[in-house]
C-alpha cells in the first residue's frame, strides 16, 4: 500500500472575481510586496470554476483546457498553492486540477488569485481541514496580496499588504456594476512601475466610501470611489481614457474607475441599466472591448 489517496469524484469550487471600490498604495517594502488601503468587493456573478481530483499516483496535473495566457505549468497559480497546501499539511501531492477560466487574464479582477484560494479551501476540505483559518490565510498571503481576500470574498477593507481585512456590513449596496475590459492585458508589475513614475494627486480618505456603503448609498459609493493606477494607465493608454470618459459621460452610470492595477474599468449604474451602458459601448467602441454584467 501507497500512502496516496485512492480515486475519486471531482469537487468543485467557484472562484469569483472582485473590484476594488477604492485602492491607494501607500509604499514600498523590502520584500517587494506593497502597502495598501483597499475595498474589496467581490463580483460573485463572474467566476472561474477549479475542479480537483485524488488520484492514486503521485503528482499534481493541472488542465486549463489552453485559456490564453493562462501557464499550465508549476507557475500556475493553482500549482504554487498546491505545493503551500503540501507543504503545510505534510501530504503527498496526487492532485488533479481542471480550470475552467472566466475571468479575464491579467485584467485587474483578481482571477489567478482567487483561483489559488479556491485550491487551497478544496485542498483543506478535502482532507478534512487539516489547516486552521490562520494557517490557510499565512499561506494566502504568501502567494499574493490579494488571495487572501479571496478565502472569504465578502466586501473588505483591507490594508497591510492585502492580508489585514476588515469586513464590511452585510448591508453594503447593492451595485448594478458593468465591468469593460479594454480587450489587452496589464501585468501588474508594469502597472506597479509606471505608478512609481507618474505623479498622482492625493488619494482622498478611505472613510467616506465605507460610511456609504454602510447606508447602502449607490451614489455617494460611486463618487467616494478612487484608484491610484487610474493616472499612469489612462496616460499609457488613451483608449482608457477615452472608455472612462465615455462611462462617465452616461446618464446612467453614477461612477466609473479602474479595477486593481487594470486595466479592467467598472462603472456603478442606475438599477437596471447596465445593459444600456453595454449596448452603448459596444456602439461606440466596436467589438474589441470585452464587456460584463449581471442581468436583473
Ligand atoms: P490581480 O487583480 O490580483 O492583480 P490580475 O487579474 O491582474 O490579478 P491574473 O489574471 O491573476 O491578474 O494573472 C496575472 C498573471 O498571472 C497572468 O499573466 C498569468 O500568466 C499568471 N497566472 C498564473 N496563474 C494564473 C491563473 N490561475 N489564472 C490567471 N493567470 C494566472
Amino acid at each position: 500500500m501507497d500512502n496516496f489517496p485512492r480515486p475519486s469524484c471531482a469537487i468543485t469550487r467557484s472562484a469569483p472575481a472582485k473590484v476594488n471600490l477604492y485602492l491607494e498604495v501607500t509604499g514600498r517594502r523590502p520584500d517587494g510586496y506593497h502597502n495598501l488601503v483597499t475595498v474589496f468587493w467581490p463580483v460573485a456573478g463572474l467566476a472561474d470554476e477549479l475542479a480537483l481530483e485524488l488520484l492514486g499516483r503521485p503528482g499534481c496535473e493541472l488542465r486549463t483546457g489552453g485559456a490564453a495566457g493562462v501557464p499550465e505549468t508549476a507557475d500556475n497559480l493553482v500549482c504554487r498553492a498546491a505545493a503551500a497546501f503540501a507543504g503545510a499539511a505534510a501530504v503527498a501531492p496526487a492532485w488533479r486540477f481542471t480550470l475552467t477560466k472566466r475571468i479575464p487574464v491579467a485584467a485587474g479582477l483578481g482571477g489567478g488569485s482567487s483561483d489559488a484560494a479556491a485550491a487551497l479551501l478544496l485542498l483543506n476540505a478535502a482532507y478534512g481541514t487539516p489547516l486552521a483559518p490562520d494557517t490557510l490565510a499565512g499561506l494566502a498571503a504568501g502567494l499574493g496580496a490579494d488571495v487572501p481576500f479571496f478565502l472569504r470574498p465578502e466586501p473588505a477593507l483591507a490594508t497591510g499588504i492585502g492580508e489585514q481585512l476588515t469586513p464590511l456590513p452585510a448591508g453594503a449596496a447593492a451595485l448594478p456594476l458593468l465591468l469593460v475590459n479594454p480587450g489587452f492585458p496589464l501585468p501588474t508589475a508594469w502597472a506597479y512601475g509606471a505608478l512609481a513614475r507618474t505623479p498622482r494627486p492625493p488619494a482622498p480618505p478611505v472613510a467616506p466610501l465605507l460610511q456609504a456603503l454602510a447606508v447602502g448609498a449607490a451614489a455617494a459609493v460611486a463618487a467616494a470611489g478612487y484608484n491610484a493606477f487610474e493616472y499612469s494607465a489612462v496616460h499609457k493608454f488613451p483608449l482608457l481614457n477615452l472608455l472612462l470618459e465615455f462611462l462617465r459621460r452616461r446618464p446612467e452610470v453614477l461612477g466609473a474607475q479602474v479595477s486593481g492595477s487594470g486595466p479592467t474599468l467598472f462603472a456603478i449604474c442606475r438599477p437596471g441599466t447596465p445593459v444600456v451602458v453595454a449596448a452603448a459601448v459596444r456602439a461606440a467602441f466596436g467589438p474589441a472591448p470585452w464587456l460584463w454584467w449581471l442581468p436583473d
